[in-house]
């Protein structure tokens, strides 16, 4: 059963409701049993910038690694840990299924329909829209949008800045009843209903999309492939009201967790997919060069002392720039 109308006239968001904002998605966090081979897809293939070449705060014997634009911004960050092995997920109910990347033209579209299938990723090619799957299973989306959000753009030589993929323009989660996200989606965080199931959060800067569709038969496997969260972008000013905002809607969310280059709040939402809000600053530059991101193993202060044990565990990656003529 399935309410037919929600509770959407109600609520009572209080006079700071509309003054906050979400700055569309921050970063999208995933899972893979094998990165160097994610390094290869998402820097070579896709053109991102590794950014970030860390561990897992809550793993440190882990990888975490950061893809995004030239500069890392928050809106471009697709994110993955690493359990070395770890056999394929799969998206159920209250999990991402699909991420959704802007490109600037049906002429972007086409370069990436023979660009991956030169690579032998299988493509399906619709009017405005281009989805493939990475190596080890995760739904990914290619749309032709006209927002006028700032392109997010990384170099690479064989992949021109006009083509290239621009940052974020949505996820879509599977929900058996989306009805039940919609007060917390509407009246709490502030996305604006696009669709039956569809939403747009809308900052200042920037925006991003939300949809759910009917999941599969079956439960959702975490694994390798999946998504393990989707975190939306908050100022630096408003994310302890943020807090505190999502806490009085009942969620059951983290204090504030200071993850060095942001800071970050984590709850699960009605509909069962991982929330996090995320800091839009102070950002990967502030302990290494910007030209360098990504080249070497960082740690924050808090986990250098691990630095020892965790080199010796880690797969050893490449500099996925290190052949570029400079
Ligand atoms: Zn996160």
């Amino acid at each position: 059963m399935t309410p037919s109308t929600s509770g959407a006239a109600a609520a009572s968001a209080g006079p700071t409701a509309t003054a906050m904002r979400l700055e569309g998605i921050h970063h999208v966090t995933c899972i893979t049993g094998d990165a160097p081979g994610n390094v290869d897809f998402y820097t070579r293939v896709l053109g991102l910038r590794l950014v970030k070449k860390t561990v897992n705060q809550d793993d440190p014997t882990v990888y975490h690694l950061f893809y995004a634009d030239e500069e890392g911004s928050a809106g471009a960050d697709i994110t993955f840990f690493e359990y070395p092995g770890a056999s394929r997920g799969r998206a159920g109910a209250g999990m991402v299924h699909t991420v959704t990347f802007r490109v600037a033209s049906e002429d972007a579209l086409a370069f990436w329909e023979e660009r991956l299938a030169a690579e032998g990723i299988a493509v399906t090619r619709e009017p405005g829209r281009l989805r493939f799957d990475d190596p080890e299973g995760l739904g990914l989306e290619l749309a032709a949008s006209s927002v006028a959000d700032a392109p997010l753009v990384a170099r690479h030589p064989e992949i021109p800045a006009e083509l290239a993929l621009q940052g974020f323009d949505g996820v879509r989660a599977f929900s058996s009843d989306p009805e039940r996200s919609r007060r917390l989606l509407e009246d709490v965080l502030g996305f604006s209903s696009t669709g039956s199931a569809d939403w747009e959060v809308r900052g200042v800067a920037r925006g991003g999309l939300y949809a759910y569709d009917e999941p599969p038969a079956g439960a959702g496997v975490p694994g390798a492939g999946t998504v393990h969260h989707v975190a939306w972008a908050s100022t630096m000013e408003e994310h302890e009201a943020w807090q505190r905002r999502v806490t009085e809607a009942g969620m059951h969310a983290t204090p504030v967790i200071d993850r060095f280059w942001f800071r970050s709040v984590y709850f699960r939402e009605p509909s069962g997919v991982l929330f996090e809000l995320a800091t839009l600053g102070p950002g990967f530059g502030i302990d290494e060069d910007p030209a360098h991101l990504g080249e070497s193993l960082i740690l924050p202060p808090a986990f250098e002392h691990l630095r020892d044990r965790v080199e010796r565990v880690l797969t050893p990656l490449p500099d996925p720039r290190a052949g570029w003529a400079s």
